[in-house]
């Protein structure tokens, strides 16, 4: 089989494997566990940030920002396609007490001037704005890279109101990688952020929010309420290092991969690529096959391919590091197969 349903698929290496077995442990609530204390030390460097803390999820890494940086009944702004708008169960108002903002955003990146104007003055109707999330790379747009200066633009706006930012970067360093621009400087146009280890760096459990001291004393309270407080954690900070260490400049190759894979899919007829192709999401539309995306799925696994449907006729893959260039091109030659 060929796994292109997400790049949260990937098993851990045998470096991985057994840099677990040998990791010095602690209790990680009283503090003492060596291996997480490293890796949070290590990840908050990487993003220039003072603190940093270990969580089981990205999801939970994003619900225990906003139950740090809000109040029940704050509004956050975030763009209408996020991953925390669309995939996360409502959480944010199931947890935290906010409600969301929505903005339709171009490939994932919302405009300014209407995160401006979505802000709410004071007014005895309102609800007091107390967020704005982004998310780069976007998920739902394709893998879109959220550009620089639009986060920039946004942080100005946000910081002029008073209203923190937090970054979604489930794939953030993709986005990195892709433009060369580096972590710390994404990270410094937000005021928290919440990165995947278990994506394209391919570590089998976690994710890191990061953010200042005091941030995140309070998000490890949080994250304790929530039943989230772990002990001999460093078993899974242990490899979560090596993907954070190691694993980052070869996201490279997934994204040639995706590349590859869309513009072999672009010559397949009845297939169209419908995302441009800036990181390790392909995004394809089916309508024009005999298939809706659910039956081409049956299709593709047939021919041993996984992949996943994201709309009635839109099917997504994702590249990653148990993927290579061959298996891009056997994916290529059976789905073909699949057409006939
Ligand atoms: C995957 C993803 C998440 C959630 O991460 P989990 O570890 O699956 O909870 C959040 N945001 C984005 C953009 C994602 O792609």
């Amino acid at each position: 089989m060929i796994d292109l349903r997400s790049d949260t698929v990937t098993k851990p290496t045998d470096a991985m494997r057994q840099a677990s077995f040998e990791a010095v442990v602690g209790d990680d609530v009283y503090g003492e566990d060596p291996t997480i204390n490293k890796l949070e030390e290590t990840a908050a460097e990487l993003v220039g940030k003072e603190a940093a803390l270990f969580v089981s999820s990205g999801t939970q890494g994003n619900q225990i920002s906003a139950l740090t940086h809000c109040k029940p009944g704050n509004e956050v702004i975030l763009e209408a396609n996020s991953h925390i708008f669309m995939y996360e169960g409502a959480a944010f108002s199931v947890f935290a007490g906010v409600q969301s903002r929505p903005i339709v955003g171009d490939r994932g990146a919302m405009n300014p001037e209407e995160v401006k104007a979505a802000i709410r003055g004071t007014d005895i109707h309102y609800p007091e704005t107390g967020l704005i999330c982004i998310e780069n790379t976007h998920n739902k747009a394709g893998g879109a890279i959220i550009p620089l200066s639009n986060m920039k633009e946004i942080f100005e706006i946000a910081r002029m109101n008073h209203i923190p930012v937090h970054l979604d970067g489930a794939r953030l360093f993709n986005a990195s990688v892709a433009t060369g621009i580096s972590l710390k400087e994404y990270a410094a146009c937000t005021d928290t952020l919440q990165f995947c280890l278990s994506k394209g760096l391919g570590a089998p459990v976690g994710s890191i929010i990061a953010g200042s001291k005091e941030f995140i004393s309070t998000a490890r309270k949080w994250r304790k309420r929530l039943g989230g407080g772990m002990r001999q954690a460093g078993i899974i900070a242990a490899p979560a290092l090596i993907a954070l260490t190691e694993n980052m400049e070869r996201l490279a190759e997934d994204h040639d991969n995706a590349k590859k894979l869309a513009e072999g899919l672009e010559s397949v007829k009845g297939l169209s690529v419908i995302n441009k192709v800036e990181t390790n999401i392909v995004m394809v539309d089916v309508s024009k096959t005999k298939y809706d995306a659910a039956q081409f799925l049956i299709e593709l696994r047939n021919q041993g391919i996984l992949a996943g449907a994201f709309g009635p006729e839109t099917i997504r893959l994702v590249t990653h590091y148990d993927v290579t260039s061959k298996d891009i091109e056997k994916a290529l030659s059976r789905i073909q197969k699949a057409l006939k």
